[in-house]
């Protein structure tokens, strides 16, 4: 018999609205003794059914739920979910020509915890959840069964694991081990993705609809790329008639790759038109600023600042900085081009921050066009939190 939980009185109201988290103060029962990512039953307090969820016992978000039908979580239920997402991303992956793409963004694919990227013939997938672990195997095969002939790597190399009761691992879950470089393309530019070693699962897909946004500034212009990673934003500064792109990193893998990139695009990087630069971001503005060295393009897509709430108020800080720094390193009417990775910013607060930034910088800045995360990674109307990544364009006079 599949073990089954009970909620609270009132906690049923975010699962009828298919949100799908159970937080464990709003479990009031538990029968069975369901295993780690087992799969349960999950119940309102009156006994009514309302979902099928996997049990993560050692974590806050104690059930995930998989169906809000009654249906036997198989292979066929993977298959299903991987047609949809699919389905949901075919427009896009037409539009934009691509061979790399997020095929599954977790809960915002009714697969929670877990988060799949295609880059060609490799499907890499993260598994976040004690469920998603479970049903690992089960889920290889469904992929297979979408995609025959494609290889299948794990990168589950993240520390939130650990809240789920699990441990990191990487490997070949199927086929071929990936070579060192897995070449994709979007929106004509290619790019190199070192899938084994690369940050997350390789490449920063969910940037690509700004990479694309930004050509329209650059043209002609002095760019100052930070956080380049492997080029990303550089390569369609190149695309888009640049006069010269600085890429600066403190990855040095990333930026040989970046290098790379811009020469299997063909672009001409001859007379120093693109600079790969191994340099603390923070450290380079102030250098820049006090050198009086000026750009008419700032780019600034910094990782995450803040992974906890603990941390957001750090992470304020942090983002002001460096956005001040660009401000003022900024030519009049030049063009920042700024983003906020971190979930628990919201747009609102992002923008309060960017307008305290303009205070100190002594600059007026002017919000001219908003970005969000690329289109293969969607927000369900029942999940907000999976809308994550916005950024701004801002004029600076
Ligand atoms: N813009 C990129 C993604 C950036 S990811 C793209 O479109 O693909 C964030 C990058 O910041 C990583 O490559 C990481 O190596 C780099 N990084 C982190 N801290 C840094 C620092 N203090 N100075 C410079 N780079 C840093």
């Amino acid at each position: 018999m599949t073990a089954a939980i009970y909620l609270v009185k009132g906690r049923e109201k975010s699962l009828l609205r298919k949100h799908p988290w159970v937080f464990s103060r709003g479990i009031s029962k538990v029968e069975g003794e369901p295993a780690l990512g087992e799969t349960v039953d999950i119940f309102a307090h009156n006994g009514k059914w309302l979902a099928k969820g996997a049990y993560s016992p050692h974590s806050q978000i104690r059930a995930r739920v998989w169906s809000f039908v009654k249906q036997p979580i198989d292979q066929t239920f993977f298959v299903e979910r991987l047609k949809d997402a699919l389905l949901l991303r075919q427009d896009i992956i037409e539009r934009d020509g691509l061979t790399g793409f997020r095929l599954i963004a977790a809960e915002s694919d009714g697969l929670p915890g877990i988060t799949i990227d295609k880059y060609d013939n490799f499907l890499v997938c993260q598994l976040l959840s004690a469920g998603a672990e479970f049903h690992k195997q089960t889920l290889v095969s469904a992929l297979l069964e979408v995609f025959p002939d494609h290889n299948i790597y794990e990168r589950s190399d993240v520390s939130v694991r650990k809240k789920e009761g699990l441990s990191e691992t990487t490997g070949v879950l199927h086929g071929e081990l990936p070579p060192k470089s897995v070449v994709i393309e979007e929106n004509g530019v290619k790019i190199s993705v070192d899938i084994v070693n690369g940050h997350k699962t390789g490449f920063y897909l969910d940037q690509r609809d700004s990479r694309q946004q930004a050509i329209k500034y650059v043209k002609d212009k002095e760019v100052l790329n930070c956080f380049s990673y492997t080029g990303g934003f550089g390569l369609y500064a190149l695309k888009g008639d640049a006069k010269r792109v600085i890429n600066a990193d403190v990855s040095q893998p990333a930026l040989d790759t970046a290098k790379y990139n811009a020469e299997l695009n063909q672009f001409d990087i001859s007379k120093k038109r693109a600079v790969f630069l191994n340099a603390d971001v923070f450290k380079l503005l102030r250098e820049y600023r006090d050198q009086g060295t000026k750009f008419d393009v700032v780019i600034m897509d910094p990782p995450k600042f803040a992974e906890s709430k603990a941390q957001l108020n750090g992470a304020c800080r942090g983002y002001k900085d460096i956005n001040m720094l660009a401000m003022q390193i900024l030519n009049p009417g030049g063009t920042l081009l700024t983003y906020s990775c971190s979930g628990l910013m919201d747009q609102a607060l992002f923008q309060k921050i960017i307008a305290d930034a303009a205070v100190d910088a002594e600059r007026q800045v002017k919000f001219v066009e908003r970005f969000e995360q690329a289109a293969d990674h969607p927000t369900d109307t029942a999940y907000p939190e999976g809308f994550y990544l916005k950024g701004f364009a801002c004029k600076v006079l």
